[in-house]
């Protein structure tokens, strides 16, 4: 690549001096769980080889124990005996059809492991796991070592390009590493020399059995955001120490998956830790790598071209686009599908053991299952609501070769996504609505909108088909002075941004109810104040203490008084998002806002909210009392022209409004706009 690509620094080729790396991105490790499925290398091998072809420099598998006790889970995947290699060639014979370089990364969970034969550098329980670790004993230590040299070999003969030792987010090497978990007494603890033994004992060990042409990418954790984590020197020794042992790149490891602080989520600022790399660059001389909310290119090429690192990592972006790079390279950045950093379909399924995809990209990991064929009969389709459902249908059936119309009655496409994106810290939904923005242009949907339809303009227009994806209405409990001047709906904070008073109660502690209360409390968004938000999460940069860590801000100051209710028992937010609902309680929680679970709500007067609680009256003087209760289908068109005889199908929250979220709606219209 020459210097008049559009990232000239993202796109320049990386000589390891035995191979070349296209350019300079690696995508990320991702664990999709179509590794523990029948048939799932299969689907893994159509999976990456997708990305392979979008001119990716360099895959990270997810990651493969180097033996039984390592594992993720009891069925987890391992790469240990000879007749593993056979299933492994599908994936690298796929990926090697293009420049791409693959590695297999190599992950021992350790204390981390879900299930009983867990083992660890001592016998501590991790918080997040039930299971209580072995101490790993000298003699199982070196066989570990080994593991992991046989491993690679394995790795080696089917066809990988190299291997990644996963020496982060809290795994056994990390284990070793750090005071937290270490509290040995032989030569694996004590020292920095002695806790990072286990690390360069297995790059040693790797190097000495694959040779010197083969890659290994050793992550290391540069910040543990956990009490007892590495101190700066110590991780400045330890990388000396794994380049000196033979690793050929060092890639950026982020917080625990224990630690209480984001790393990852949509809240968190874009490219908010490579500051962290750059510290390190200097220090060693194998090329190292930045990591975590690198979304774009732009975001990507800044960091490179500031010197933050020599690579860039995205994992999930490449679930939200595998075409990314070849997109950067032409010039076409705005049609990228960017990953918005929701977690709700890749971390959120891995956690639930069930299979990652991508909320915004329906077809990630499912590429040989859900596929868009052009349709030998186009047909003439109507489409009515531009919401999340409507868009991707919209898209993939014109992709097909349909002549689709789309009409919404509001002035904008997106549906509610446009309230969701005022969030503070939900920023990134507005570029799902880009995407799908030109996608409507690329694939020449006739966009309608300010066009309300209604029974008589669809029926004389002669469409095909009829798709509804018309959504919700939002619900109005039933309960006495609802019509109050004080009671607001969400839809009148976030849509027709009516003032709201100093003191507020909020019936309804879903999703929206989070959100609402957000952007109550959060005047300024903290996601787009980098600085602001390291000091919130007590994320300290100049790296005073070990692992990172300075006090949580919880003095977020507003002028607001909040209460977030709800008439269950449980702990308010308990069905937020697996793997970010912590986070968004920690938020409000940090903020003060009163979470008031077991209510039940008597009345709305000119006092304010009337409840009761374990039996006892009482009145909550507030201002405003905002109406978060859920939301019903907006599905009588559809209906009515069902009943006339109109071929009429329904999809997204018009369908079923229940626990109704954007991944479902956008993959009921790409399965509808597969098979119409
Ligand atoms: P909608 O988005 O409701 O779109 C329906 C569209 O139909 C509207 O544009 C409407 O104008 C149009 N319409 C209706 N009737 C007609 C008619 N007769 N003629 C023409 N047009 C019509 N989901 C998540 O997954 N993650 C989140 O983090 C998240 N955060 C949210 C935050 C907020 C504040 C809100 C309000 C929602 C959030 N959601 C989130 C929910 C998500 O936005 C919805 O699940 C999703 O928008 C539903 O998509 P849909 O296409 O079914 O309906
Ligand atoms: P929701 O998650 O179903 O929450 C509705 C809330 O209203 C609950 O707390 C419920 O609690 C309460 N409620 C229900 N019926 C009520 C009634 N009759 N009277 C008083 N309270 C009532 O719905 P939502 O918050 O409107 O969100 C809609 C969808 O958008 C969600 O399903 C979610 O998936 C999606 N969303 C997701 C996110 C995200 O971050 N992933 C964010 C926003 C929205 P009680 O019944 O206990 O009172
Ligand atoms: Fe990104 Fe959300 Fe897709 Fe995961 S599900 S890849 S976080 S957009």
């Amino acid at each position: 690549m020459t210097n008049t690509t559009p990232y000239p620094h993202l796109l320049s080729p990386l000589d390891l001096g035995f191979t070349t790396l296209q350019n300079r991105v690696l995508m990320g490790s991702m664990h999709t769980g179509l590794e523990e499925e029948p048939q799932g290398f299969k689907k893994l091998a159509a999976f990456y080889e997708a990305r392979a072809k979008g001119d990716v420099g360099l895959i990270v598998t997810g990651g493969i124990s180097p033996n039984f006790r390592g594992r993720v889970a009891p069925m987890g995947s391992e790469l240990s005996k000879f007749w593993h290699v056979n299933k492994h060639k599908a994936i690298t014979d796929a990926v090697h059809k293009y420049p791409t370089k693959i590695c297999l990364q190599l992950l021992h969970t350790g204390r981390y492991a879900y299930h009983p034969f867990s083992v660890s550098a001592s016998a501590i329980k991790a918080p997040i796991n039930p299971f209580k670790p072995k101490a790993l004993s000298e003699r199982k230590i070196h066989s570990t070592i080994k593991d992991f040299a046989k491993s690679s070999k394995l790795a080696q003969e089917a066809g990988y390009d190299g291997v990644e030792i996963m020496g982060s987010e809290g795994y056994l090497i990390n284990q070793f590493s750090c005071k937290r978990t270490n509290h040995r007494t032989d030569k694996w603890g004590g020292s920095i020399e002695n806790r990072m033994r286990l690390g360069v004992e297995i790059v040693k060990a790797v190097r000495e059995k694959v040779g010197k042409n083969f890659i290994i990418i050793f992550r290391l954790s540069l910040l543990d955001l956990v009490e007892g984590g590495n101190t700066w020197d110590e991780i400045v020794t330890m990388a000396k120490a794994i380049e000196a042992a033979g690793a050929t790149i060092i890639n950026t490891g982020i917080g625990w998956h224990e630690a209480r602080v984001p790393t990852i989520a949509t809240s968190v600022p874009r490219a908010a830790f490579t500051w962290v790399t750059k510290r390190l660059m200097g220090e060693v001389n194998v090329p190292l790598v930045a990591t975590n909310r690198i979304n774009m290119p732009d975001v990507a090429e800044r960091v490179l071209a500031e010197g933050h690192s020599d690579m860039v990592s995205m994992a999930r972006p490449f679930l939200a686009d595998p075409d990314f790079v070849n997109k950067a390279a032409a010039g076409q950045a705005d049609d990228i599908n960017t990953c918005i950093g929701c977690n709700q379909a890749c971390l959120d399924h891995v956690f639930e053991q069930k299979r990652a995809t991508c909320l915004v990209n329906p077809q990630a990991c499912y590429e040989t299952e859900l596929t868009f064929a052009k349709t030998p009969e186009p047909k003439n389709i109507a489409v009515i609501g531009a919401g999340p459902a409507g868009l991707a249908f919209s898209c993939y059936a014109a992709q097909r070769g349909h002549k689709v119309t789309l009409f919404d009655g509001a002035s904008e496409i997106g549906g509610q996504f446009n309230y969701a994106k005022q969030v503070p810290g939900k920023e990134e939904f507005f570029e799902t609505l880009r995407y799908f923005k030109r996608q409507l242009e690329e694939h020449n949907v006739d966009v309608h909108l300010d066009s309300y339809q209604d029974v008589e303009s669809l029926r004389t227009r002669g469409y095909d088909e009829l798709v509804f994806a018309t959504g919700i209405n939002p619900r109005t409990p039933n309960i006495p002075g609802i019509n109050h001047p004080k009671v607001l709906s969400y839809l009148d904070v976030l849509k027709h941004h009516q003032p709201v008073g100093k003191k507020v109660a909020i019936i309804g502690a879903g999703g929206i109810g989070f959100d609402v209360a957000t952007y109550l409390v959060e005047q300024e968004s903290l996601t787009t104040n980098q600085q602001r938000w390291l000091k919130a999460w007590g994320i300290d940069t100049e790296y005073q203490n070990p692992g990172a860590l300075l006090p949580i801000d919880h003095d977020l100051k507003h002028d607001r008084e909040i209460y977030l209710m709800q008439r269950k028992e449980t702990k308010v937010g308990a069905n937020l998002g697996k793997t970010t609902g912590w986070i968004h309680r920690n938020t409000l929680k940090n903020h003060h806002v009163n979470m008031v679970p077991g209510v039940h709500y008597e009345q709305i007067n000119d006092q304010g909210l009337v409840y009761s609680l374990q039996g006892e009256k009482k009145v909550l003087e507030v201002d405003n009392v905002i109406v978060c209760a859920g939301q019903e289908s907006n599905d009588s068109l559809y209906q009515q022209l069902k009943d006339l005889g109109e071929n009429c199908h329904l999809i997204g929250g018009a369908d079923v409004a229940a626990e109704l979220d954007a991944k479902r709606a956008i993959r009921q219209g790409a399965e509808l706009a597969a098979t119409i």
